[in-house]
Parts: structure tokens; sequence; C-alpha cells
């Protein structure tokens, strides 16, 4: 029987365990993937069983991200492409998305989590007339993925940074619009930011007592943010229509549920 390319073998799976949970991987178990542990499992599970709709909500965020990556490459002519906090390889990571439109497409990839590391081989099947290159780093250390990702994205032309679901692993006393606007910085005009994050003031009452489950059970504290704050992450660009909208109201397809979930997502233009 052929390995799955995408799992590492067992004893690498063993060491991983370190019977923390993270929220790659709670994220994972949501989402229906397999590169979960028991740790994280509980969590997703406690969540779950507070009555929030934590699997809907990230099958919104995710569908969101291929949204935003189709609209970017066919409709802006994006063909760069920066994904901070990538999360494990899942169906339609960024690089298919785009390369399926724009074979040459070039895409970093960074996360923290040594397990999507382990992972990331599955992000590195670009299309020969492309690129992707994964950079295992903390986003709160702009500087060193910017420094890297000089090796595969030309700085020159516009880069579409992606903080799809990131945002809410940094706390406010990291200063995450000081974070979102020094990458953009970096980006010459007609760049773009994506971004999504859950939502502090959509089921306001079921996102506090997930919320409440995480920051018991996890290390990482997550914060949950308002349509205004979240609004805040993208100063320095236009946001182009519908603006910052619940994920599944942003640029649906045509017959898909738009029913709101609890996730803000948006797209801005760098001037
Ligand atoms: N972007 C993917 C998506 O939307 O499908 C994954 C989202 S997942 C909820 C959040 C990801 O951000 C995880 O993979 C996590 O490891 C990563 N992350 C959290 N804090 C980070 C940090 N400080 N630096 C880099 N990555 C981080």
């Amino acid at each position: 029987m052929t390995q799955d390319p995408t799992t590492p073998e067992p004893s690498t799976r063993e060491t991983l365990d370190t019977g923390v949970p993270h929220i790659a991987r709670v994220y994972d178990y949501w989402l229906g993937g397999k590169d979960n542990y028991a740790a994280d499992r509980e969590v997703a599970e406690q969540v779950l069983a507070t009555g929030n709709t934590a699997t809907l909500n990230v099958r919104a965020n995710r569908a969101f991200l291929g949204r935003a990556v189709r609209f970017l490459t066919a409709e802006c002519g994006i063909r760069q492409f920066l994904d901070l906090g990538t999360g494990l390889p899942s169906a339609n990571n960024t690089h298919e998305v785009a390369q399926r439109i724009a074979p040459e497409s070039r895409i970093v990839y960074t996360d923290n989590d040594p397990i999507v590391l382990v992972h990331a081989r599955a992000l590195l099947t670009s299309h020969p007339a492309g690129a992707t290159t994964y950079i295992h780093a903390d986003v709160r250390e702009p500087a060193k993925i910017l420094l890297e990702a000089r090796d595969t994205l030309d700085f020159e032309q516009p880069i579409a940074v992606m903080m799809i679901g990131l945002m809410h692993c940094i706390p406010d006393e990291d200063d995450p619009a000081g974070l979102a606007a020094q990458v953009l910085d970096a980006l010459p005009s007609g760049s773009f930011l994506a971004l999504s994050q859950p939502a502090l003031d959509i089921n306001g009452a079921a996102m506090a007592r997930a919320g409440h489950v995480m920051d018991k059970l996890m290390p990482n504290k997550i914060t949950y943010r308002t349509q205004e704050q979240v609004t805040r992450f993208f100063a320095g660009t236009e946001l182009v229509e519908p603006g910052v909208v619940s994920a599944p109201q942003w640029r649906p397809d045509e017959g898909a549920d738009t029913t709101t979930r609890a996730v803000w997502a948006g797209v801005g233009r760098k001037a």
C-alpha cells in the first residue's frame, strides 16, 4: 500500500503529539480533517457541546479563502500570494485555487505550528510554471518573513497578503493592526489584503461560550473581534465591495447559502 505523502510517519506523529491542543489542529478537526490529536479533538468537541456552530463557521471561512483567491487571480490579475497562518493543508489551498486560473502564480506559505511544517510537502506541489515555498515563522516577526519571501516573490509587483482565520490568534497586546500595516507597507500599490477572523458581535452569546472553553483549555488565547475592529485591520487599503461582511455574504457564488456565520471577512486594495 502506498503511504499517503501528506501523512507523516506514525513515529513523527507521536513525537509531535505533546498533549497540548493547538488552534491549527482544532480547526482541522472542525473542517473534517485527520491531522489532529486527542487534546485538539477534546477542545473542538467541548466548543460544539456549548451549542456553537464552529463547524459551519470554519467551513464558511475556508470557502471565503477560495472565493477571495479566485477573485484576486481572475478579476484583479494577482499572481503572487503571501499566505500568513496557512494552517494544515486542506481542500483548495491557496496555490491550488490560484494556479487553476493562472499556473504561473507564486505562493509563499507561513505558519508557526510544527505540525503544519511536517505537512508542508502537500503545499509544495506547485504547477511547474509557478512556485510555492514554505517559511516556518511566527507572523509576529514580519521582517523575517518579508526577507525570506523575497526569494520567491517580486516585491516590485502586486502581492496579495492572506490573513485568513489568523488574527484571532494575535492578541491586542501584540498589535495585530500594526502587524498588518507593517506587511502592507512592504508591498507596492495595487497589492491586496484578504482577511477574515471570528466575530465577537455575531451570535455573541455562542461565541462567548466558545471563547470561554478555548481560553480554559488552550495555552494560546483567542481574541474574537467586532466588525469595526476587523475593519480597522484594512487601514491603508480601499475595501472592495461588499466591504467587511459575514463570510458567506462576501461575493457569494450564485445559489450559495448566504446564512450569516460568526466570521468577518473582507478584501482591501492598497492604493
Ligand atoms: N488560514 C487557514 C484557513 O483559513 O483555512 C488556517 C486558519 S487556522 C484557524 C489559523 C492558523 O494560524 C493556524 O495554522 C495557526 O498555527 C496559525 N497561527 C496562529 N498564530 C500564529 C502566529 N503567531 N504565527 C504564525 N502562524 C500562526
